[in-house]
């Protein structure tokens, strides 16, 4: 029998790895739920890790608006915090600011002013003069303007993360420092325990809070956590005449740097485009609270730039440079919530140098996703199952988070695609749609023709806030799919199998709408969670009485897999398989569709043979091609799933028989415009966990008016019951000088109602076309819906839009509804 060591349970119901701020807040937010069984284990001692070397600053906007509210709950945890645990935090809430230094930028601040407000945060616009009213050491002679957000604020890192530490102790948690995790026991797909220096500790749950050292321990339960640890320097100054406690963190972003009060003088750091990584053959033994060597040669860049915004800087002792490693991520975005691999292996981990910021939100929301088996909100930018195969591979991870490093402050720009690790996964038409213009973006390692360049134009995006250079071309593509027919390389959908005896009642139970039709059809659907929420939204198509083809978006490969398969019901005989690689799928949309498919298939492809919501093989040369008749784009089309050695002599078939139809290669950008004119759902922006089909416009797709139980009915029936309280809307707005991107506030007679989930230009409507939720406490029906005169805040000016009802454009009815 094994002992333990006083002080070290035999079991545990959760236990945290890693006692950094993150590992600190889950504890005591698991505390704060009620869960007093839970042993946070550290391998050295509390803030350890990067922890205690942090800057501090504590910044709250995000490009999400649910990730900026865990940041916002950070502050307002920070704040609360002294008072609630009786540890000194060193929490200041003295705002910040943003500068912008040319006119690109100034748009980008204006934009994040916008969105900050959407999110219900305020960011006040200020000119260069206010800037340095705030903060008087800084040169203004290139500043454009700034943003100031009045609640951003900075902490001591060490304190708020023992206060955290204090508050879970008090709650019941057991901290055992100077315990090493060893191994994480993994049975029958579940965590079962971990074996410590110090003995064993069986639990179902154990969270990996380890920093930079996670990937190393997700491995222990066959978890893939994908980060790397990069070097991140910052120099701490002697006190400096003029420096107030009250000054205000400020980020420069057009020079990479950051700047914070600290004991009277300054700390500066920055983001520098040629970032080193660290330890990339494993962490050594015995790293805690330790630093690397400071790297002079490689921060004089940096230095330069902070000389030139801050002269004072010239003569300024300077105390030290502090050189300590940081995990990074590919996207640069965290990584919160259950593996895929393992039940019960929770990840909190990967902060990107925002980890102080970000510990208290989502030490939170990591507790409630653990306590509710299912994350509390939809936080899909920063849940495990983003990502897929490409981040198995270590050197592909360091490449693009190396990357996302040095872009960390330089222009997020509109449709910006990434450099590194590029190609990676291609497709077999890969060479032929290069050769025709493709521009290429890239997801989950995939290459996907943006859209194709005309003749005498570079096939590369020239980014800007105004219209895009790619602005025209897409445009044609748009116009061939409405007018004759376009082909979209689709191939990097994700596909999988379900098969088995009960794989029907499987799929019944968790798709929303009704899959248990004859063989042959093909059903759109969603699949909710027991709120109610929109997990998946994707195609089932019946392949035998036992067998399911289902289709989805390329990015949601492992978090769909991963639904289905959790809530394929006990003691169902059904299994799930993917099959993405063995099918390439080419999408021909467009009124000349059939034309060009009748062409080169002996099959009947007639309305009548094959009508729409129906799959058939047909035969194209020697392939036999699984033809899905389904469209995206609003036209008549099917989407063609062909073996993969056959893809291009289809494709080549295809683009012959096409010639004399006005057939045209096109991409994901006409795919989006062409989308949003018919109003179709995107998954992750206008549809998510955060939404129920109602309030998406959906209702239409689910199986209420039947008997049938499926997974979150009882919660669509609960909210039947009551008045709904958010609805999507399209919106339009004509002029064409305004470009819309996304979150853009929606005010209804003057006040704020939401944002705008997705947006972009409809070329046949020739109108910006925008969708969101409207929201009203007190319910939303449609004469609240379409009587409210409605405005857009798009960079922080208000234009005029018009709320529209249904789609904006029909085939059918050939009509444009604005
Ligand atoms: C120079 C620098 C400046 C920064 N400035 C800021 C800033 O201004 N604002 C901001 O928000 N963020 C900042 N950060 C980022 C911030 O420090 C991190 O994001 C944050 O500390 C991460 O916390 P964590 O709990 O995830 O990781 P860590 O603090 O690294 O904690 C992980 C812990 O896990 C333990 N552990 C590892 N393996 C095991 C095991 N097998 N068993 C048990 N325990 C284990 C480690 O010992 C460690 O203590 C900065 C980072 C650096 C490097």
């Amino acid at each position: 029998m094994t002992t333990h060591p006083p002080g070290h349970p035999a079991t545990a119901r959760a236990v945290i790895i890693g006692g950094g701020i993150v590992g600190c807040s889950t504890a005591f937010h698991l505390a704060k739920l009620g869960w007093r069984d839970v042993v946070l284990l550290e391998r050295a001692k509390l803030t350890s890790g990067s922890t205690f070397h942090a800057a501090g600053l504590v910044g709250q906007l995000r490009s999400n608006a649910n990730i900026t509210q865990l940041l916002k709950y950070s502050v307002e945890l920070y704040d609360k915090l002294e008072e609630e645990t009786g540890q000194a935090t060193g929490w200041k809430m003295n705002g910040g600011l943003r500068l912008a230094c040319n006119e690109e930028r100034w748009t980008e601040v204006r934009r994040q002013a916008t969105t900050a407000r959407s999110f219900g945060l305020e960011m006040e616009l200020l000119s260069a003069k206010e800037a340095q009213d705030l903060w008087p050491l800084m040169d203004v002679s290139d500043v454009v303007g700034a943003a100031f957000l009045p609640t951003d604020g900075q902490v001591n890192p060490s304190d708020v993360t023992l206060a955290l530490a204090k508050g879970a102790r008090k709650g019941g948690v057991r901290i055992i420092e100077d315990c090493p995790v060893e191994a994480i026991h993994v049975r029958d797909g579940r965590v079962a325990g971990v074996r410590t220096a110090h003995g064993e500790i069986a639990c179902e749950i154990v969270v990996n809070c380890a920093g930079q050292w996670a990937r190393e321990v997700g491995t222990l339960a066959g978890v893939n956590v994908p980060l790397i640890a990069v070097q991140h320097q910052y120099m701490v100054t002697e006190a400096i005449d003029g420096i107030e406690r009250t000054l205000p963190t400020l980020r420069d972003p057009d020079r990479l740097i950051y700047f914070k009060e600290e004991v009277g003088g300054l700390v500066m750091g920055g983001y520098e485009p040629n970032p080193i990584p660290w330890a990339q053959d494993g962490i050594p033994e015995g790293f805690a609270f330790s630093l690397l060597d400071p790297d002079w040669d490689h921060f004089e860049q940096l230095m330069t730039q902070a000389l030139a915004r801050v002269p004072a800087f010239e003569h300024v002792g300077v105390k030290e440079l502090i050189n300590g490693p940081e995990s990074f991520t590919p996207d640069g975005n965290f990584i919160l919530g259950e593996a895929p691999e393992a039940k019960g292996a929770y990840v909190g981990a990967g902060f990107n140098a925002y980890g102080i910021a970000g510990g208290g939100g989502a030490g939170k929301a990591l507790a409630e996703w653990i306590v509710g088996g299912e994350p509390p909100m939809d936080l899909w930018p920063v849940d495990i199952r983003r990502f897929g195969r490409p981040h198995r591979s270590i050197d592909w991870v360091r490449k693009r988070s190396l990357e996302l490093y040095g872009k960390h402050y330089t222009m997020a720009w509109p449709h910006e695609e990434h450099a590194s690790g590029r190609p990676e996964r291609v497709s077999p038409l890969y060479g032929a749609l290069k050769a025709a213009g493709a521009c290429f973006g890239e997801k989950l390692g995939w290459e996907r023709p943006n859209w194709f360049a005309r003749n005498g134009e570079d096939a590369k995006d020239v980014y800007s806030y105004g219209r895009q250079n790619w602005f025209a071309a897409v445009g044609e593509e748009h116009r061939a799919a409405r007018e004759a027919a376009a082909l979209f390389d689709q191939s990097s959908f994700a596909k999988f199998l379900m098969v088995g005896p009960d794989a029907a009642a499987a799929l019944t139970w968790i798709c929303a709408n009704d899959i248990d039709r004859p063989v042959g059809s093909l059903v759109y659907t969603q699949m909710l969670d027991s709120s109610g929420g929109i997990q998946c939204d994707l195609t089932v198509a019946r392949l035998r009485e036992d067998a399911f083809y289902i289709v989805t978006g390329t990015g949601f490969a492992t978090h769909d897999f991963s639904w289905i398969e959790r809530n394929i019901p006990d003691g169902l005989r059904a299994e799930l398989v993917d099959v993405t690689s063995a099918f390439a799928t080419l999408s021909l949309m467009g009124p000349r569709a059939r034309d060009i498919l009748s062409q080169i298939t002996p099959d009947d492809v007639s309305n009548e043979a094959f009508p729409f919501a129906k799959w058939r093989e047909i035969a194209i040369g020697g392939a036999i091609v699984r033809a899905l008749r389904i469209t995206y784009v609003g036209e008549l089309g099917w989407e063609l799933h062909v073996p993969t050695e056959h893809a291009l002599s289809v494709y080549q078939r295809l683009l012959a028989a096409g010639k004399e139809h006005g057939l045209a290669n096109a991409g994901y950008r006409a795919i989006e415009s062409l989308r949003l004119e018919k109003g179709y759902r995107a998954w992750g922006s206008d549809i998510g966990p955060d939404h129920s089909p109602p309030e998406a416009g959906l209702g239409w797709a689910v199986k209420l008016k039947t008997n049938l139980p499926f997974l979150g009915r009882e919660a669509l029936m609960a909210q039947k019951a009551e008045p709904l309280r958010k609805r999507l809307a399209c919106f339009t707005l004509d002029d064409p000088n305004v470009v819309l991107l996304g979150r853009e506030t929606i005010y209804r007679n003057g006040e704020r109602v939401g944002w705008l989930t997705s947006a972009g230009w409809g070329y046949t409507v020739e109108t910006n076309i925008g969708y969101g939720y409207v929201r009203n406490g007190a319910g939303i029906d449609d004469a609240y819906l379409y009587d409210g005169d409605y405005e857009l805040e798009v960079a922080t000016e208000r234009v005029p839009c018009r709320i529209q009802r249904g789609a904006l454009y029909d085939p059918k009815m050939q009509k444009v509804k604005i």
